[in-house]
């Protein structure tokens, strides 16, 4: 059997941890937070963690889907995106290019598809182009340059009481929160 090891990183979230997937013939088997990486140092969140059972689901999607008679059937690509094309341009045509929003996702806002979804909105006509941050990270940022001056972060290793409010860091952050988490749970916080 031909097994391989390869190093990469994950692109799930903006942090890019590092990773370490075994191949086997050429098909990825198991993974694991890389040692020496300087930003992850072997840690990796649940999404990480979870990769490969996201990639060999059998519930991913492989092809487009349609739905005919309120169920969703396979269609070929070529069928889907000239179906998408006179759908968008019907819109366009009915109620001005305006009507459309675009949103991506926090995987793909950092990733190069990301610029050709805005030259798409930019090409259709839209300004309505927005993502996981237009929602969560944009508004944390300007309060906190109208409040602060600029974005902060918690001093969590000087803090002995912390209130997290809509976020569970230890199961779903970057690694250096979780760990000073940890640390402060130590030391008694
Ligand atoms: S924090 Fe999680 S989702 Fe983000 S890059 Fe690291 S392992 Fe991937």
């Amino acid at each position: 059997m031909k097994t391989e090891t390869i190093s990469t990183i994950c692109r799930m979230c903006d942090h890019g941890c590092g990773l370490e997937i075994t191949l086997e013939h050429g098909r990825p088997v198991s993974l694991r937070g890389s040692q020496e990486h300087p930003f992850n140092k072997g840690w990796l969140c649940a999404k990480g963690r979870a990769a490969l059972d996201f990639l060999h689901s059998p519930q991913r999607l492989s092809s487009p889907l349609i739905r005919r008679n309120g169920k969703f059937v396979p269609i070929e690509w070529e069928d889907a995106l000239t179906y998408a094309a006179e759908k968008l341009l019907w819109v366009k045509d009915q109620f001005g290019p305006q009507s459309l929003a675009i949103y991506h996702g926090e995987g793909v806002g950092h990733q190069e598809i990301k610029y050709y979804m805005k030259r798409f909105a930019n090409v259709y006509g839209t300004p309505n182009f927005m993502g996981v941050g237009s929602f969560c990270n944009a508004s944390r940022t300007l309060a906190e340059i109208l409040t602060f001056g600029g974005l902060t972060k918690p001093d969590i290793s000087n803090t002995h009481f912390l209130i997290i409010w809509g976020g569970n860091p230890l199961v779903s952050h970057e690694p250096v929160t979780p760990k000073e988490l940890t640390r402060l749970r130590k030391r008694g916080g």
